[in-house]
């Protein structure tokens, strides 16, 4: 298949819908920024991480190559607090979610990312990122020995975000990772070494000190996907300042152009209100499963919700998502057990032509998961009336099959559905022979009967259990 190109995404740099068009033909790249590996990640972190899946899973689907590179932040402000706090080495604390972030991707299924830069294994690249900054009087050192980024220096300042740098006060300066006034401030490239940092510092020809949280990312994503890539995600709370410094920072340094596409998804509120410690309603995904929810109806409910959208994640909203995702799962395992001969004269390959119009039409209009899922349950829909009617043929029912499957590689909801078929009539009767034949130790007897079911393409398979049997696959 070749890739497609219809496909629209909103980019935030220029806030409208574009039609994608990749650097290089049927090839896209994409940096994500990752998780700040300092507590478990909670559920508005996986909206995001799921948003990104989906992306990538659509134009995998399209037939493109998907290069996705994610950065774990391990050196931080918030990493370095709780290593201290813990009173472990960094390295030794960040390990641990780390591993914890990996178990929770895969357990909401979600596909790997090509490449996990961690930020501390590329302090390097940083400082040469900084030194070509300082060499172009974009930075410089200010009087507590940290190195800033001048932003009155980059007339593009706030092109994403949209601030004002009007008003841009003179010395106005920050140097921790995360600022949430919104006004423009030299912000600080490389921090120099203080006490509260401990041991977390490192010796470079631009001093001791550690990476501001911002040209990590820089540093990252131009190392592994080029000086300008396609498509760059986040969460709407990284526009500002973290998307708008790396920007600045990527394109003083290099002079081109550093992402054509700014994808950005909104909030989750829970129970209708902002996710926070205070108000009982903050949740990891660890906090879901002690709880007993389903991962796999998580991740749908989490993904079901058009990404620009702010989504209201309820208990109320997962059992419905879990009872959709049964829902799915009860219709392929339905399919298998089709044995009909009589077909639906055309009209599952009408349906499913339909399907596979509308489903992709709606994905390739930046993402509109909910029009795709519910084109896909009114196809559900219409079969299950087929089947009830008993008029749908064996080969219509692999059909559809191939086409839920297709159409899972993008939903990743159904899987491998365990099928329990009940033994065809007639086959019973000889299984019970051969059992009695064997108990009998008359091997000739048992082998005969075996090869008999062979030829009916029955496999049996004698296991500690008892007895088993399967159908050979075709
Ligand atoms: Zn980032």
């Amino acid at each position: 298949m070749t890739a497609n190109s219809n496909i629209q995404l909103f980019n935030t740099l220029t806030r409208r819908k574009e039609i994608f068009k990749p650097l290089e033909a049927g090839k896209v790249k994409i940096y994500t920024c990752g998780p700040t590996v300092y507590d478990y990640a909670h559920i508005g972190n996986f909206r995001a991480f799921l948003f990104e899946d989906l992306l990538k899973r659509w134009f995998l689907y399209r037939g493109f190559k998907v290069t996705h590179v994610m950065n774990l932040t391990d050196v931080d402000d918030k990493t370095i607090r709780g290593s201290k706090q813990q009173h472990k080495p960094l390295r030794e604390f960040t390990d641990f979610y780390i591993k914890a972030f990996f178990e929770d991707i895969k357990a909401l299924n979600i596909q790997a990312a090509d490449v996990y830069p961690r930020a501390t294994d590329h302090i390097p690249e940083m400082v040469m990122l900084i030194k070509t900054l300082l060499a172009k009087g974009s930075a410089y050192r200010g009087e507590d020995g940290s190195i800033y980024y001048a932003v009155a220096k980059f007339p593009d300042y706030g092109q994403l975000s949209k601030i004002k740098t009007g008003e841009l006060k003179a010395g106005a300066r920050v140097s921790q990772d995360e600022y949430t006034k919104e006004e423009a401030q030299d912000f600080a490239l490389w921090k120099a070494w203080t006490p509260e940092d401990g041991d977390v510092y490192w010796e470079t020809e631009i001093g001791k000190g550690r990476p501001g949280w911002h040209i990590e990312c820089s540093a990252m994503s131009m190392k592994y996907l080029g000086e300008t890539f396609d498509i760059h995600c986040g969460g709407v709370d990284n526009i500002f300042p973290h998307h708008e410094n790396e920007i600045a920072q990527s394109e003083a340094a290099t002079g081109k152009k550093f992402v054509d596409y700014w994808m950005h998804n909104e909030h989750l509120l829970v129970e209708g209100k902002k996710m926070s410690k205070s108000y009982g309603n903050f949740y990891t995904l660890r906090d879901l499963l002690a709880k007993q929810c389903d991962p796999i109806a998580i991740r749908y409910l989490l993904m079901s919700v058009h990404y620009r959208e702010q989504f209201n994640f309820t208990f109320e909203a997962l059992e419905s998502a879990k009872s959709a995702v049964e829902r799915l799962r009860n219709f392929v395992r339905r399919l298998h057990d089709v044995e009909g001969t009589k077909d639906s004269k055309g009209a599952v390959a009408t349906l499913s032509e339909k399907l596979e119009e509308c489903f992709g039409g709606s994905l390739d209009d930046d993402l509109d998961i909910a029009t795709a899922v519910a084109s896909l349950f009114d196809y559900v829909k219409e079969i299950n009336l087929l089947l009830d009617a008993g008029e749908l043929s064996k080969q219509e029912a692999a059909d559809v099959g191939g086409l839920m499957m297709r159409i899972d590689d993008v939903l990743g909801v159904i899987g491998k559905v365990e099928v329990t078929e009940a033994l065809p009539t007639g086959i019973e009767g000889l299984v019970q022979r051969r059992e009695a034949a064997r108990k009998a130790k008359n091997w000739n007897e048992a082998d005969a009967i075996r090869t008999q079911l062979k030829s009916m393409g029955i496999v049996l398979e004698d296991t500690a259990q008892g007895v088993r049997w399967h159908k050979e696959r075709a």
